[in-house]
């Protein structure tokens, strides 16, 4: 019930705050202590005059000394912001972006979208007003494409450096361009000025305003001001991003950390989930009070574990079942994220079950438990094989130490790791770059867009290797979007550049609309971005198979995934006659948890449908669907994810056509038992299996007929 979702964790307190004129309510008054007392506070003149001196700057402080929050805030005070100039700040993970905008809005006493905002992929709460800007790093990058010179910024922080994510390496090399390119219209323009003393700018402004010319001159100084750039990461490692900033300065903010008791496992975990949840409870019942933070790998996981708490928690006595369990990962809903940041109700403790976005991306106040079981679910891609899967790994090191970290913010703290000691000691020191291990397509295809020809040349802080390029480039190739001079084509090209999507998604949909089958592929596109659809709780086991097989298509899931969207659609659009937004969502859940779809995923799925619908429509693609012939639609996926098809064999396993890997279908698809001769999927997933989700039958002549640009060749 304090869950109030307005980000200020006190609902007592929230119309105060949101008009933020009772600067006086002690919710404000804890908050600036708060903040006062945060280690970074300190340093905040010495931090601006760096700024100052320094274009290139690297900040390095311990997670949680207040990077993130305070640093856009600093700037902001000290003129950065000045004339219409933003301060953007990117982040490796939405949730991040979205949380952190929310805080910061809340610090500052102003509504989340005006002064202070976030914009992540399919989330926009900014506003002209905006002048400190949360964003992903991969959105970022899209702006560029927008604006080559991203001139409403003044500073840009690339927060999160250490994570290495392929968008913010990328980032790092173009922002290094748009600096120098910034400084040098600069020049050009302060050159041309001394060339011509009455140059028209100063004249027109005379006009415009008339303020004298000295005023002018500053204002144009400062309108043309060059980008400052500001590098932020938790590892104390500063040298690396030195080094690629040709010797750049850096900074080292002192964090505060009280002593963490490690703990380890006698003998390894069969089942981490299990030991989690053991632990879970052990902590609960048997140490004094504080918050438990529990590190698991994504969200189905930890959607099974929620269920799991709260079912043992009704079989434990009355006294002792004041737990209170919050999940936190990136497609939870932004008002639900924020419970997470929420103080438990009094005399409850409560448990937050998150994925490694609490390893350093956000600090949630009140942690004094830490549980580890020692793993993170990563990217991975083998570019010989042409195999791209998400596996889960385990942590390195410096994870391992940031996780545990976080039990002592607030005083003395303990992290359980669920795994062995000497286990630690095998594991690797820190993690490997994601643009070592990762798909290039999407990256590449963006950088052809923003006019980087030469990928092999690019400035990359680490470069990937030059087989995961021409890999690449080939599948942009194949796709369309590069012509045989290796130039991004042109309509096919741009168009799937623009889209905010993988370049075999963004494909699909521009052959959709040829096929007439757009409306089909949109919905499919939307429910292949969110992660689990259907929610089949262990003990309903039976009863979730037979509530779901009235969406089943004897063609595959995508065709399945296209049944649950209508029938939601359906069912709203017959009683939403004058239905408002919060009572349609109340009755969508219902009708979810009766169909055993996941409610939050699907309402992902059907923003997520809007944008892209929009995106669409804007670029002129025809909106068609078609109808019942869905033979139309399995084709359109053939001739879209031509490089995912895999063919029967004797022993009922598949071949994956491109890579030649062995998979099986996984349990989860409706086509588990029926095994069709010839499929293409979406998804390959390595666990302890390889196995392929998302699958649709399709007719293996097809792939010759709708690919020929692979198939031919390959046979
Ligand atoms: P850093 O970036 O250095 O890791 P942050 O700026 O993210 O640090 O966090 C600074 C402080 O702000 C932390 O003490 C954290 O607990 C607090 N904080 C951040 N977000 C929230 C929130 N949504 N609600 C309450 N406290 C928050
Ligand atoms: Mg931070």
């Amino acid at each position: 019930a304090n869950c109030n979702g307005n980000g200020n964790g006190n609902g007592k307190f929230s119309n105060a705050n949101r008009n933020g004129k009772t600067n006086s309510s002690p919710w404000r008054q804890k908050i600036a202590q708060q903040r006062k007392s945060l280690p970074i506070a300190s340093v905040e003149k010495r931090l601006i005059e760096e700024v100052r001196k320094n274009d290139i700057l690297i900040i390095v402080g311990e997670t949680g000394s207040g990077k993130t929050t305070q640093i856009p805030q600093f700037l902001f005070n000290a003129g950065f912001c000045n004339n219409g100039k933003v301060v953007g700040i990117t982040q490796p993970r939405r949730v991040a972006a979205v949380t952190v905008a929310k805080r910061v809005a809340d610090e500052c006493g102003v509504e989340l979208g005006q002064k202070v905002g976030y914009s992540v992929r399919f989330d926009d709460s900014t506003s002209n007003s905006t002048r400190i800007k949360y964003m992903t790093d991969g959105l970022l990058l899209r702006e560029a494409l927008l604006d080559p010179y991203l001139s409403k910024y003044s500073v840009i922080i690339v927060d999160e450096a250490h994570e290495r994510t392929v968008h913010t390496d990328v980032l790092m090399g173009l922002l290094k361009n748009v600096q120098l390119a910034r400084s040098e219209s600069i020049n050009d323009g302060q050159n041309l000025n001394n060339g011509n003393k009455n140059a028209n700018g100063f004249m027109l402004l005379d006009k415009d305003n008339g303020q004298n010319s000295s005023f002018d001159r500053k204002e144009r100084r400062e309108k043309s001001s060059p980008l400052k750039l500001i590098i932020m990461s938790a590892s104390l490692d500063a040298r690396t991003f030195s080094e690629y900033f040709g010797g750049a300065k850096a900074v080292h903010i002192q964090g505060r950390q009280f002593p963490v008791d490690i703990f380890y496992t006698r003998y390894p975990e069969t089942d981490y989930v299990d030991a989690a949840l053991i632990t879970i409870f052990q902590v609960h019942l048997e140490e004094t009070h504080g918050d438990i933070l529990v590190f698991l790998t994504g969200q189905e996981e930890i959607e099974s574990v929620e269920r799991l708490i709260k079912e043992r928690l009704t079989k434990l006595p009355q006294g002792s079942q004041n737990l209170q369990v919050v999940p936190i990962y990136a497609a939870l809903p932004p008002e639900q994220q924020m419970r997470a940041f929420a103080p438990a109700p009094s005399g409850f403790r409560k448990v937050i079950l998150a994925t490694n976005i609490a390893e350093t991306s956000i600090t949630i106040p009140g942690i004094k438990y830490v549980i580890d079981p020692g793993l993170v679910k990563a990217r991975s891609y083998d570019p010989g094989k042409g195999m791209e899967s998400l596996i889960v790994v385990p942590t390195s090191k410096s994870q391992a130490l940031q996780r545990s970290g976080r039990a002592g913010r607030e005083g003395p703290g303990k992290c359980f790791r669920l795994y062995p000691e000497n286990e630690f000691e095998k594991l690797e020191d820190s993690t490997m770059p994601e643009i070592k291990r990762c798909n290039l397509s999407n990256v590449i295809l963006q950088l052809k867009a923003l006019g980087v020809d030469d990928i092999l040349g690019f400035d990359f802080i680490e470069k990937p290797s030059r087989t995961a390029i021409i890999k690449s480039l080939e599948q942009l190739f194949l796709l369309g979007a590069l012509t045989d001079e290796c130039q991004l084509s042109d309509p096919v090209g741009r168009q799937m550049a623009r889209l905010p999507l993988d370049p075999d998604y963004a494909k699909a949909l521009i052959l959709a609309s040829q096929f007439n089958c757009l409306e089909e592929m949109l919905i499919t596109v939307a429910m292949l971005s969110v992660e689990s659809i259907f929610y089949t709780p262990r003990d309903k086991y039976e009863e979730a198979r037979t509530a779901t097989k009235c969406f089943a298509s004897p063609e595959g899931d995508h065709i399945t995934l296209i049944n649950v969207y209508r029938a939601a659609t359906d069912f709203l659009e017959k009683r939403t006659v004058e239905m408002n937004k919060a009572k349609s969502e109340k009755v969508l859940r219902k009708w979810c948890n009766e169909n055993f779809i996941n409610s939050r995923s699907l309402r992902h799925a059907r923003d997520i449908h809007r944008q892209i619908q929009g995106h669409v429509q804007q670029m002129g693609l025809k909106l068609a669907s078609c109808g019942d012939d869905m033979l139309q639609f399995r084709r359109c996926l053939v001739a879209s994810f031509f490089l995912n098809a895999a063919m029967k064999q004797a022993d009922g396993t598949y071949r994956a056509y491109a890579s030649g890997q062995v998979v099986q279908i996984h349990p989860s698809s409706v086509l588990f038992r029926k095994k069709p001769d010839c499929i293409i999927f979406n998804e390959l997933i390595q666990t302890n299996n390889k196995y392929v989700r998302n699958l649709t039958r399709v007719d293996s002549l097809w792939l010759t007929e709708l690919a020929p640009q692979f198939y031919a060749m390959q046979n």
